[in-house]
């Protein structure tokens, strides 16, 4: 790949550099995987040219599943298919979320290790993708919500263990669940499962070894519970309380709404083949939710983006409709959405990326137009700059023009 080594330079309209600062006509310049100037520096000889209406950092989802990719029974795939057919199927997703101009994801749990191992084969090069940050298996409570495929723990000491199993399979964060959900069926998503006395266990055993815990939770006594165990994220927090947004504000940790797993099994409906418990109890959460999430927003809390792509009908290319629901159904400003999908999923993650500064790793997204009014435009980028190189163009730019000459003419000198 040519383009690896050579210079990007991208002429913006407008670029939110993910801290909440945005700049307005000027050149972002990249060399060597980082970013080398932002400004109107002039281009370097034999840059490639990419011009761009707007310009973000690479997007992070802070909460897929990249075994699965969409179907309407999501969790019997973990049972009916072969770990090698769903090892197939992660390679696949990975390089669409890249594409989607996505390029770091948090997989909060699978069958096996595969995110494990593919994160360790896009590293190396092997197969196109984001950069992973895994969990290994999600671990929960025997006959626990999605207990098919995670760690069944019960007690302290067997959830400090599953922990560490994780830890020795190559995780870099760790998954619970404190609440019941939609997808397993007998599941009451508002119930409690793994205790607070088993949370703290291993939230301590995680903290212990470097690494971040998310809770999924999604009902108000299991969300405060993994709060007062010390947990970094909550998933869904639907049914978030005012003592809830309290305890999550003091103990500074985030909330990851992955509002686009709700709306698309509502959206599909009754018909379109998911188990009927599944799209009722979505559609129960669905009711309440916007509003207890707005309140927390309003009592202080932060808002991490993650859509939990691979659930039924929420593709792992279609994370830009997680920032379009976190716009109309969050009131969140287009920076806010940009912060809440780079720099503060980056240090959910505790990645090295989310923000466009010179000397940062140059993660980059073009988009067609710039997002304030409504986050469409980041259905469809032009570009995609991972690491420094440009891993994806739109095939449409090149006729409609907002690539510059001096990119073909590059392009054509560097295939000789
Ligand atoms: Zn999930």
């Amino acid at each position: 790949m040519t383009a690896k080594a050579t210079p990007l330079a991208i002429r913006f309209g407008t670029l939110y550099a993910g801290d909440g600062t945005i700049h307005r006509n000027g050149v972002l310049a990249i060399e060597d995987g980082r970013i080398a100037s932002l400004g109107d520096a002039p281009v370097a000889d034999g840059a490639i040219v990419i011009d761009a209406p707007c310009v973000v950092p690479g997007l992070i989802n802070a909460h897929v599943h990249l075994e699965v990719s969409g179907e309407a029974e999501t969790m019997s795939l973990y049972v009916l298919t072969t770990p090698v057919q769903r090892a197939f199927a992660c390679a696949d997703n990975a390089r669409k979320t890249l594409e989607a101009g996505v390029t770091a994801v948090r997989d909060l749990g699978g069958s096996e290790r595969l995110a494990i191992d593919l994160r360790d084969a896009i590293a190396a090069g092997r197969i196109v993708g984001p950069e992973i940050v895994a969990a290994g298996r999600l671990i929960t409570m025997t006959g626990g919500h999605g207990y098919f495929f995670g760690r069944e723990a019960d007690g302290p000491d067997d959830v400090r263990k599953a922990v560490r199993e994780q830890r020795k399979a190559g995780a870099r964060c760790i998954k619970f669940m404190a609440t019941g959900g939609v997808l397993t069926k007998g599941a009451v998503p508002g119930t409690s499962q793994l205790t607070e006395t088993e949370l703290r266990a291993g939230i301590d055993e995680a903290h212990r070894h470097g690494m971040k815990a998310a809770a999924h939770a999604i009902g108000a006594d299991g969300i405060k519970n993994a709060l007062r165990a010390g947990i970094d994220s909550i998933e869904h927090g639907h049914l978030i309380d005012g003592e809830g947004v309290a305890l999550l504000v003091e103990r500074g940790a985030s909330i990851v709404p992955t509002l686009a797993a709700l709306d698309r099994i509502v959206d599909a409906g009754p018909d379109a083949g998911m188990p009927a418990f599944v799209v009722e109890k979505a559609r129960r959460i669905a009711d309440v939710a916007a509003e207890n999430l707005r309140a927390a927003r309003a009592g202080g809390a932060r808002f991490v983006a993650g859509s939990d792509a691979g659930t039924p009908f929420n593709r792992h290319a279609d994370f830009a409709h997680e920032l379009e629901l976190m716009q109309r159904w969050l009131g969140m400003s287009a920076s806010e959405v940009v912060t809440a999908a780079t720099r503060d999923a980056a240090l959910l993650l505790d990645i090295d990326r989310g923000l466009i500064e010179p000397g940062a790793v140059a993660d980059v997204v073009a988009l067609p137009r710039d997002p304030d009014s409504d986050a469409r435009p980041f259905r469809d980028p032009l570009a995609v700059v991972k690491d420094g190189a440009l891993v994806y163009m739109r095939t449409t730019a090149l006729t409609t023009a907002p690539v510059s000459e001096s990119w073909i003419a590059s392009e054509m000198r560097s295939n000789g």
